[in-house]
């Protein structure tokens, strides 16, 4: 009999794993996957252009239901694994399904944080984590609705793009003072505020939202200082935890994530995570690319071959409506670096490279980042870039300084 193979959720870090699973070793393990959103894996990067009305929903799709069983692969939707048995080797969907595992793979992801304040759970404060949340605000956003996103990292910025392209009066509230705090620098941060305002949305730094308020749904938003700002609609984007739950209860090893080893193996050596909800080396990840690169590592693993993970290098990369924004390694200069800087705030355009003893320590660009993927292997490997200074400022068609 074939060694059963459960994998709980059914996300982006799922379904790679899946497809390299079964490229690997098809029909090496009898699957079944169960998720708990009614939809099989999507594109959740795509959320945003689907609030903004760029693309549609089965633009968001990946693969359809015949894939799964062309694969031998079972697909439960729709359906919250409610409990994990080790013991038994049992995984509980609801009152529903039993099913019996060998071998149990988590990819639950993250659930979106609620800020801890009065009148978050009103009737039109929402999050953005799944189609049904993009369904939801895209129903709210209404001809003149007034919206508000709290939090201006990446996703908020995007809700925030998305609610203006519909025509939505946006305000993004952010409690720092600059956007991307941990991705970009003053000067960098300043460029994307600018390029959201020019898409419509207005943007408030420092403002620290004390409360929401309304008659049955949401009426007001009340920041700290006592501004007063009207809202039909709050979207909150202030971050994600790691999805424990169902680990915890099981007993499994948790810190901030599941926590797992360089084979992506949990406390139980039977049981696995990778994707959103595992913490790996004392690193939790937020991105598609770590995770992918886990989902190559287990199925590697689970097919017999030497494998371990040391980490993702991480970078972050993305266009602000059509602004392209890169960002990776520091973003500010330790002591004894040198920055190289590069700006030209009427064109839009930014480059920082921070460079210690011919090392790349970070770059953070805006405008053009057609150099991202070699700076990103710079800061990886450590490589000298003695030779290459200009070239990574001005691109690799850069003039070179004439021989002596
Ligand atoms: C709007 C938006 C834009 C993004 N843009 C980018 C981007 O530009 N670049 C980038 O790198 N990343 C981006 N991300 C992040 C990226 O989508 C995630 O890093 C990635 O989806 C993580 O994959 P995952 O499989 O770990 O989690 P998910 O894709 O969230 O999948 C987890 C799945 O598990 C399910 N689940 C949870 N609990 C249970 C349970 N008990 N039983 C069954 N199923 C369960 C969930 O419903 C979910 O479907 C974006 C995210 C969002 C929301």
């Amino acid at each position: 009999m074939k060694d059963r193979l459960v994998v709980i959720g059914n996300g982006m870090a799922s379904l790679r794993f899946l497809e390299r699973l079964t490229e690997r070793a098809p029909g090496r393990y009898d699957v079944s996957v169960v998720g708990a959103e009614p939809q099989a894996a999507y594109n959740r990067v795509l959320l945003s252009s689907l609030l903004g009305g760029e693309v549609d929903e089965a633009g968001c799709a990946f693969r359809g239901l015949d894939w799964y069983e062309s694969h031998g692969i079972r697909l439960i939707t729709g359906a919250p694994v409610t409990e994990i048995d080790r013991e038994n080797g049992l995984v509980m969907v609801g009152e529903t399904h039993v099913l019996p595992f060998d071998r149990l793979v988590l990819a639950v992801g993250s659930v979106p944080i609620r800020l801890p304040k009065p009148g978050m759970d009103l009737p039109g404060v929402l999050t953005f984590r799944d189609l049904a949340d993009v369904t939801a605000i895209r129903k709210a956003a209404v001809e003149h609705a007034r919206a508000i996103v709290i939090g201006g990292g990446l996703l908020g910025l995007e809700a925030a793009v998305g609610l203006a392209r519909l025509g939505v009066d946006t305000t993004l509230l952010h409690v720092m003072d600059r956007l991307m705090e941990r991705q970009l620098d003053h000067a960098a941060a300043g460029l994307v505020k600018r390029a959201m305002e020019a898409r419509g949305v207005k943007v408030l730094l420092k403002a620290d939202t004390a409360t929401v308020e309304g008659d049955g749904k949401v009426e007001r938003l009340i920041l700290s200082d006592g501004t007063v700002l009207p809202a039909d609609l709050v979207v909150m984007s202030v971050g994600v935890r790691p999805n424990v739950a169902l680990a915890q209860n099981a007993g499994i090893a948790v810190g901030r994530g599941i926590k797992v080893d360089d084979r992506m193996q949990s406390s139980d050596p039977r049981i696995f995570a990778l994707g959103e909800c595992a913490e790996h080396r004392g690193q939790i990840y937020g991105l598609v690319e770590p995770a992918y690169e886990q989902a190559e590592t287990l199925s590697r693993h689970l097919v017999g071959e030497e494998v371990a993970y040391a980490g993702t290098s991480l970078a972050t990369s993305l266009k602000v409506s059509g602004l392209p924004v890169f960002s990776a390694g520091a973003i500010e200069a330790p002591e004894g670096s040198e920055t190289i800087l590069m700006s030209d705030p009427g064109l839009g355009l930014y480059r920082k490279l921070i460079v210690a003893d011919d090392r790349l320590l970070g770059a953070v660009f805006v405008g053009d980042i057609a150099e991202q993927g070699w700076c990103k292997d710079l800061i990886r490997t450590g490589a000298s870039v003695a030779a290459h200074r200009d070239d990574l400022m001005f691109g690799r068609t850069a003039p070179q300084p004439l021989a002596a």
